[in-house]
């Protein structure tokens, strides 16, 4: 505690300009966010997932297909999708023989919102109701690069990072104002803190937490039973994020599997939490001294960063 205090008179001394009491309340806060988010996935039991009806967006690759696997070991009625049918056709082959109630796809562009509303009442049909709502999916385009100008990759990522979750999560509200059911958006680190190289990217992100942090509110001011939870995600060893990033990340970044990261994030929407940071020690340090000191951050995530990685997009 001595050196907590001694850090604040420090940086009081330094940064004069900030709120000291309110920062020390924010220090203990955190502290005990720290604590939370050790002991809570403990408290998961395997058994309130069985016979959940879940919808799981982005589910033909990387984290969204083990979502897909993580909830059907575990007995839950499951609808996927994503565009590529084919892909779609055996992750569901896979969900029935790993133990789900029921499984069933549905090949959807989100790039559409006619298609976000095919998604629900799809929904309504097979499942008769929906208690997980899981947005995962992403815009499949090398997120990395300079901004140039490129307004129709921007336009994209709106329509398909942005846009299309908050047009599935609206049909989806009344289904889940029944079933008191559980939200999960699945940002990144790079929707609290801006990284250079994805800045297209990094404001989809962003917008997602501009929404569903309000959204949250707005439910619990209707008395609607409905978590909001924010996943916001490190760097996860998918074959499009390696991928897309081998030019520009250091390749020691990737030492997290789809598998666990789908795990912790299907705990986080069972457990209601209201947000998720993983892997942790990647996620929520950043945004602890975000506010801070950003320079220090700056200095640190260009660490991360191949040497020339800017001639390497080129
Ligand atoms: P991924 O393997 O590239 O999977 C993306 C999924 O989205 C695929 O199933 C893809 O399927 C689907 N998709 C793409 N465009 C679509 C469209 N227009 N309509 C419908 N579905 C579409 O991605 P991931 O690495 O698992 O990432 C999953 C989530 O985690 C994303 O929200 C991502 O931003 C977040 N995240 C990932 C990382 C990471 O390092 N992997 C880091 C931070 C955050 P089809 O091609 O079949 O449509």
């Amino acid at each position: 505690m001595a050196k907590i205090k001694l850090i604040i008179v420090l940086l009081a001394v330094f940064r004069p300009e900030y709120n000291w009491p309110l920062v020390y309340f924010e220090a203990f806060v955190k502290l005990h966010q720290l604590q939370s988010f050790t002991l809570l996935p403990l408290s998961f039991r395997a058994d309130e997932v069985r016979g959940k009806r879940v919808i799981i967006t982005g589910a033909s690759s990387g984290i969204g297909e083990q979502l897909a696997y993580q909830y059907s070991q575990l007995g839950a009625k499951v609808l996927i999708t994503a565009r590529r049918e084919h892909v779609l056709q055996q992750v569901v082959a896979k969900c029935k023989a790993l133990g789900a109630q029921d499984a069933y796809y549905i090949p959807l562009d989100m790039g559409k919102l006619d298609d976000t509303k095919r998604l629900i009442e799809e929904a309504k049909t097979k499942l008769g109701g929906i208690d997980h709502l899981i947005l995962n999916h992403v815009a499949s385009t090398s997120y990395y690069k300079l901004w140039t100008g490129d307004m129709e990759q921007l336009q994209n990522f709106i329509d398909v990072n942005f846009r299309s979750y908050v047009s599935v999560a609206t049909y989806a509200t009344p289904m889940l104002n029944e079933s008191n059911g559980s939200m999960a958006v699945v940002s990144s680190v790079a929707g609290k803190v801006a990284l250079p190289l994805l800045s297209a990217y990094s404001a989809s992100k962003f917008a997602l937490d501009g929404f569903f942090s309000a959204l949250r509110q707005e439910f619990v001011m209707q008395n609607m039973d409905i978590s909001v939870t924010l996943c916001i995600i490190g760097s996860i060893n998918t074959t499009t994020a390696v991928e897309y990033s081998k030019h520009v990340l250091r390749s020691e970044m990737f030492y997290t599997s789809a598998s666990d990261t789908a795990n912790r994030i299907m705990k986080g929407a069972t457990l209601r939490e209201r947000e998720v940071y993983f892997p942790w020690i990647m996620t929520r340090p950043p945004l602890m001294v975000r506010d801070f000191v950003p320079n220090v951050l700056e200095t640190l995530t260009k660490s991360t960063y191949k040497e020339g990685a800017l001639e390497n997009l080129a």
